[in-house]
């Protein structure tokens, strides 16, 4: 049966649908500093669409899906819709900010397989200024509260001017924490669609040079690239066996390749080539229906809550899903060259499992 997911690979049609990433609201209770989300008015996902989505995990095959957001966990039902897509044999992972990990905890045992949390600082100074909350120690207990339970924690820090000198000590902090992986990507600049305002009609933020007005500055100067370098080859050694072992995701060389984007941003060298498949093994459906074939590229379809299945199979091969398919894999979209958060999976990945 597993099969059946090879062939999304030899063309721009989706015969089965690996992972699906669920965005169950929009709003949320962080201030991110390089994020729009939060200003906006809060929507949650219609049970009614989770539902019809849910219907169609068997006959999609879908194997992963990761509830995020805004926050997911300020989604009043997330456990139960959690719930709802471990029934169907789905592996369930819940990206969160960790900022009501404490509180909710007895919620997590049996709704997900996997937690994903943002650690974007080592020290709460740090994490204020970048998240725009006082919460740095309340996130460290809900990741310890996690793994007394033993769901296994990915963090996941995004690499920003404000942080990128405490990588090491954020790897020290979240191994102290007990969490199972620690992983890295840069902060993305440019892209309208992933952290921008999900009501663009309504709040009309107005963008600087093309860009949120949130992440103009979020660029590593010269010295600062420079500086980055040296502490990654610092980790090399000093981490060697966190790297080894997996608990950090990213090797080195991948962590040199973070470097060359922040030093492609500012006119130094090209972007890293990136590697993805990430539109023909899933898809991003937002609170309201909305489809797109990854979190940077622009809307194909719409599901509504009252649709009758298989709206999802459906949509997911309608023209404009194929175009997108076909200009990404073709080279043909701009926003491809600066993703900050590519996915590939190959042939035996995704038969593993
Ligand atoms: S980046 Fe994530 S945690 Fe931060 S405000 Fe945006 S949605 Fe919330
Ligand atoms: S590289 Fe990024 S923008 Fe391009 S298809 Fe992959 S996830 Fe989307």
């Amino acid at each position: 049966m597993r099969a059946k997911h090879l062939l999304n690979l030899v063309g721009d049609r989706l015969h089965t649908l690996p992972l699906i990433v669920l965005y169950l609201t929009d709003g949320c209770n962080s201030r991110c500093v390089t994020c729009d989300i939060w200003r906006s008015p809060r929507r949650n996902m219609d049970m009614a669409l989770v539902e019809s989505i849910a219907r169609e995990c068997a006959a999609l095959q879908v194997r992963w899906v990761l509830l995020s957001g805004g926050e997911a966990m300020q989604h009043p039902h997330w456990p139960e819709i959690a719930r709802r897509f471990r029934e169907q044999g789905v592996y369930t992972m819940l990206l969160t900010n960790g900022l009501l990990l404490k509180r909710q905890i007895d919620s997590l045992p049996g709704s997900v397989d996997e937690v994903i949390i943002s650690l974007d600082a080592a020290t709460a100074e740090t994490y204020a200024a970048i998240r725009g909350v006082d919460a740095f120690d309340l996130v460290i207990d809900g990741i310890r509260a996690v793994r007394a339970h033993d769901i296994p924690v990915i963090t996941r820090t995004t690499i920003q001017p404000a942080n990128f000198r405490q990588l090491p000590e954020i790897v020290s902090v979240a191994r102290e924490a007990g969490v199972n992986r620690v992983s890295f990507l840069t902060v993305d600049v440019s892209n309208p669609f992933a952290f921008g305002p999900r009501f663009t009609a309504d709040t009309a933020i107005p963008l600087v040079n093309g860009l949120s007005p949130s992440r103009v500055g979020q660029s590593l100067s010269e010295s600062d690239v420079a500086e980055l370098r040296s502490i990654i080859d610092r980790m090399a050694v000093e981490f060697a066996a966190d790297f080894a072992s997996g608990l950090i995701a990213e090797s080195p060389a991948k962590l040199h390749r973070m470097a060359d984007y922040f030093a492609a941003l500012i006119g130094q060298g090209d972007f890293p080539p990136v590697r993805c498949n990430a539109p023909h093994i899933s898809t991003v459906i937002e609170v309201d229906g909305t489809l797109r074939p990854c979190y940077f590229l622009p809307a194909f379809g719409q599901l509504r809550p009252d649709d009758a299945a298989p709206a999802l199979q459906q949509s997911l091969n309608l023209p404009a899903a194929l175009a997108l398919r076909q200009a990404y894999r073709s080279g043909a979209r701009p926003e491809c060259e600066r993703c900050v958060c590519p996915l590939h999976k190959g042939p035996r990945s995704l038969l593993r499992m």
